[in-house]
């Protein structure tokens, strides 16, 4: 093959412009990146070698190599892993394949200061080299092929690269960083091994430098001790040194592992920039012997709502990795925990489809699960400070005790924020930990003003004589705070939890009570405030329905391609009606979003509910516009939960006939 120069995808290109121009705060990341790059080329070697123990070619200790040369002003990282054929360095260095990546670019808003505060949270992985080079240098050799099979790539971080053939006989991949001038303190050793120590302690295999020692100048008058001596210098003296710790960190006991050396090995396998809210690492034994370090995230990734995709906990073997993304190892609802199971018990060559029959498996899903809702207590008790009691003593004693607690504040409430939408689908997804998934829910209230409620802190402050719990759903919080449906609870100062998350409906499907209180939404039934509700009041809805009889009846006709039923209600109390829907019947807002989203959804007739109170209704009766003011009264109900009418410009033409 001769020399051929391709240009990269547009997204890549667009990715590099980035890179190479922005002033870029944290340059350092490069070689975290790189190294991460090498270390997972290795462990696609160890992965595909098992069926090949050949691929090792007698050389079968894998080790990363950084090498610098002051001189030439070249950084280069070496791996002997898998390494690249000529197309897949074509296809894996000039396009991005990652969706986030890809959606990372899509999100660039061309502001370069917000741009590379993005980029650093991010990594962008090969990338990040053109953060400190002008030029790279790729050198690669698949493992497997021949020694003239090799591929030299080079580009200069612009629109295109070249590719050519060349003679390699040591299989793995070299990165030749060709530093840029603001970028020659890279030439160090202090200051590799320093950036390495901080970022890459934890990769499992060694990473080498080449040790230098101190050698003073030639004497300046050979014949002449006095007579002084060049400058001396740093030099390299052939033997090589492992840098870094190299030894797995979740494989290392709990005490010799550092806050910041878990920090530091979330962020290499999340790609997140944060420190995480919280981690696990145990070792478990018994009938299933496995090793978890699980992280609760900071932030939620972009396809979070993607079910089928995101899945964050790599599998090992015995320290051997073997997949990303082990969808089988935590439930779909617990997608966003990132972290490493490393299992005794599995063959290493087992497959995705396997994963989902295997007895250890599951096993190990039960396990991870347990521990990661005990992350999510944990994080709920500490999300406050403990209160001061009548005598002033708290829990927390010690002022290390306090500063701890104090760490601890606020990260469940951000927790809730980022992830809370899909915990929730744990209700339907998990049966056997709905009861601790539940606890874990907050949920906006109409007598709190913002601040989040769990259904524990609704029922310590119930009514004396309230049988349930109320609720309503909408699709936004105003429309739910300002329901019509609420009137007479905030009449009479019952709380309702409201309920804006698209899953809620869906998931509350699941919960018909919290520790043995029912649930109730608001806008379900007729309504039955039970014992909160006064004789004298229940005896006037009692008179209003019999002498509204016939009104109603009239109603019903008018609407009988709208309203399943019509009937007097004691749930309003400003507004003149409302929609409500049966016992059992799927909610017009459930209904409506399925029908959003292009599903089959039942129509649903909903019950109108009138205000016998009202000015408007009282009127109804002897108006000679019943006919419309009936429609307008059920459309108007409609609109006030957020809801279209069917014909909307037969809504304005009544209105309008009116206002004239
Ligand atoms: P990724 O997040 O997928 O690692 P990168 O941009 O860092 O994205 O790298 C793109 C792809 O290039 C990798 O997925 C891998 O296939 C290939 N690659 C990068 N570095 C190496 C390496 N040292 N050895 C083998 N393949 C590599």
């Amino acid at each position: 093959m001769t020399k051929q120069t391709l240009s990269f995808q547009a997204e890549v290109a667009q990715l590099l412009h980035l890179v190479t121009h922005s002033l870029y705060s944290n340059k350092e990341i490069f070689l975290r990146e790189l190294i991460s790059n090498a270390s997972d080329a290795c462990d696609k070697l160890r992965f595909e070698a098992i069926n090949d123990g050949g691929l090792y070619e007698n050389d079968p200790e894998l080790k990363v190599k950084v090498m610098f040369d002051k001189d030439a002003k070249t950084l280069t990282i070496t791996d002997n892993g898998i390494g690249m054929s000529t197309q897949e360095a074509i296809d894996h260095l000039g396009t991005i394949a990652k969706s986030g990546t890809k959606d990372f670019v899509s999100k660039l808003s061309g502001d370069q200061k917000a741009d590379s505060q993005l980029i650093g949270q991010f990594g962008v992985g090969f990338y990040s080299g053109f953060i400190v080079a002008d030029k790279i240098t790729v050198e690669s050799r698949r493992a497997g092929m021949k020694a003239e099979e090799g591929v030299r790539w080079i580009s200069g971080g612009a629109g295109n690269f070249e590719v050519e053939a060349i003679t390699r006989p040591e299989r793995g991949t070299s990165i030749i960083l060709h530093l840029n001038d603001d970028a020659l303190d890279y030439a160090s050793a202090w200051k590799l091994k320093s950036i390495i120590n901080k970022y890459s302690d934890h990769i499992s295999l060694p990473i080498l430098m080449e040790k230098e020692e101190w050698k003073d100048g030639e004497l300046i008058n050979p014949s002449d001790e006095a007579g002084g001596r060049q400058p001396g210098a740093m030099v390299k003296t052939g033997e090589w040194e492992t840098i870094n710790k190299a030894n797995a960190i979740w494989a290392r006991a709990k005490k010799d592992v550092t806050q910041e050396q878990y920090d530091e090995f979330y962020k290499q396998i999340s790609h997140d920039f944060e420190a995480p809210l919280a981690h696990t690492h145990n070792r478990v034994e018994g009938s299933t012997e496995y090793t978890q370090l699980l992280y609760i995230p900071g932030k939620a990734p972009m396809d979070l709502y993607n079910r089928e995709k995101s899945a964050g906990v790599k599998l090992y073997v015995k320290r051997v990795f073997i997949m990303d993304d082990a969808e089988a190892l935590l439930p779909t609802y617990l997608r966003f925990v990132k972290g490493v199971v490393d299992s005794a018990d599995l063959p290493l060559n087992v497959s995705r489809e396997l994963l989902q029959e295997s007895r250890d498996v599951k096993a190990i899903r039960e396990g991870c699960t347990k521990r990661v809702l005990g992350m999510l207590e944990d994080l709920a008790k500490n999300d406050k400070l403990p209160e001061v009691s009548a005598d002033g003593v708290t829990d927390v004693q010690t002022a290390e005790e306090k500063a701890e607690a104090e760490k601890n504040v606020g990260k469940f409430t951000k927790f809730y924020k980022e992830f809370g939408a899909v915990l929730k689908e744990g209700l339907g997804e998990d049966y056997a930990n709905k009861d601790r998934i539940a606890k874990l829910l907050r949920f906006a209230s109409s007598t709190t003003d913002g601040v989040m409620v769990s259904f524990a802190d609704y029922k310590a402050r119930m009514k004396d004589g309230q049988e349930a719990i109320y609720y309503i759903t909408a699709d936004t919080l105003a429309a739910a705070k300002n329901s019509p449906q609420l009137e007479v609870f905030k009449k009479k100062g019952i709380e309702v939890l409201l309920m804006t998350d698209r899953v809620d409906e869906w998931a509350l499907n699941y919960v018909h009570e919290f520790d043995g209180t029912p649930l109730q939404s608001v806008a379900k039934g007729a309504v039955d405030l039970g014992k909160l509700q006064d004789e004298s009041e229940k005896k006037a809805a009692e008179e209003a329905a019999e002498s509204f009889k016939p009104l109603l009846a009239k109603l019903k006709e008018a609407l009988k391609d709208k309203a399943e039923d019509v009937r007097v209600t004691t749930r309003l109390v400003d507004s003149p009606a409302c929609l409500v829907v049966q016992d059992n019947g799927m909610s017009t807002q459930l209904a409506r979003m399925l029908k959003q989203a292009g599903q089959a959804a039942p129509d649903v007739k909903p019950v109108l509910e009138v205000n016998a109170e009202h000015a408007l209704v009282k009127k109804l009766e002897s108006s000679p516009s019943f006919n419309d003011l009936a429609h307008i009264l059920f459309d108007q109900a409609l609109l006030a939960e957020g809801g279209l009418p069917d014909d909307p410009a037969a809504y304005v033409r009544r209105v309008n006939a009116l206002l004239v």
